[in-house]
């Protein structure tokens, strides 16, 4: 295929984490030892996964964060570069790289222990980093950095005209200031719960457009709603399929989503795109592994 666009260009400021996965039968209470039935190892993180799913889309990503100097933090690096992720600034600190420890139970449900390991070495921006932000179409951000860093990235973005694109993912309460550099804010329905305080998504989304221009609330298998200041909310469906593993689905949305904007196409067309890239990776298993191309999205 010959592609006419220039490649968007994406900075992700990011966790990068190796997902520690024990797949039982019920999750251990306190106290107690359950025999799990199979273990994974897959590389993950909020920052590396929306990373991925940019680079899959079509973009041109680089990836700024740390991993650690044991095992895992080159197996991190390898597996953004096999995804076509420049590295370049991804610094290898000495120490464990970031970790999740999870918990699959038959029922699909999870619990999560995350351990920062490198990423909390990420306090700022070096020379490079904000270099690199200033040449981008967007930032991406997440919460799994030190809140120093998110804004340090936020405050970059905003002097070089960047759009800056916030998950709110681990939601925590978010300075006033920090919102007010972000362009468009992409909680799922918990975050946008958590953060206003408001269970109704569309009344939560009229909250958060008094810090935010944009704001879209992911809602799983019923799509999303989008809405911008003074215009009418619009509710995107998801596409149905039959979902096996809906890890990372937000991620590969947000990710995907950055690309369709950063080629300029028209907000509702960038959504529905998005949304058919979240709802190849639920057909499969895995989180950044069952992140799908280019191609594929545009097939569906
Ligand atoms: P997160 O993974 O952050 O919790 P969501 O679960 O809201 O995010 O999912 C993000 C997007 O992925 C949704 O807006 C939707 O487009 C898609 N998606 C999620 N779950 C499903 C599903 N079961 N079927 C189809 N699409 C889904």
């Amino acid at each position: 295929m010959t592609r006419t666009l220039p490649r968007t260009r994406i900075a992700v400021l990011g966790s990068t984490n190796m997902d520690l996965v024990a797949y039982v039968p019920r999750a251990p209470g306190r106290g107690e030892t359950v025999t799990g039935r199979e273990f994974r190892t897959v590389p993950g993180g909020k920052g590396a996964n929306q990373a991925v799913a940019a680079a899959r889309a079509g973009a041109e990503v680089s990836m700024i964060g740390a991993v650690g100097s044991d095992d895992f933090g080159a197996r991190l690096r390898a597996a953004l570069a096999e995804s076509g992720v420049d590295t370049g600034l991804l610094r290898t600190v000495d120490g464990p790289s970031g970790t999740a420890h999870i918990v699959v139970d038959d029922d699909g449900a999870n619990a999560i222990v995350v351990v920062p390991g490198a990423n909390a070495s990420v306090t700022g921006l070096t020379p490079e980093d904000e270099a690199r932000i200033a040449a981008s179409d967007a930032l991406l951000l997440q919460l799994e950095l030190p809140l120093d860093a998110v804004a340090a990235g936020a405050e970059a973005a905003r002097r070089h005209g960047v759009r800056t694109i916030l998950t709110p993912s681990p939601v925590q309460p978010l300075p006033h200031d920090l919102l007010a550099l972000v362009d468009l804010l992409v909680p799922n329905e918990h975050e946008a719960s958590a953060l206003t305080g408001v269970a109704d998504p569309r009344a939560a989304v009229e909250e958060l457009l008094r810090d935010v221009p944009e704001v879209v609330v992911t809602l799983g298998a019923a799509g999303s709603l989008y809405a911008a200041r003074g215009a009418r909310p619009v509710a995107v469906p998801a596409r149905r399929v039959r979902a096996v593993d809906t890890t990372a689905a937000g991620d590969t949305f947000t990710g995907a989503l950055a690309v369709a904007l950063g080629e300029g196409r028209p907000v509702p067309d960038a959504l529905a795109w998005a949304s058919a890239a979240a709802s190849l990776s639920v057909r499969r298993a895995g989180a950044s592994s069952s992140m799908p191309y280019r191609s594929e999205i545009d097939a569906l």
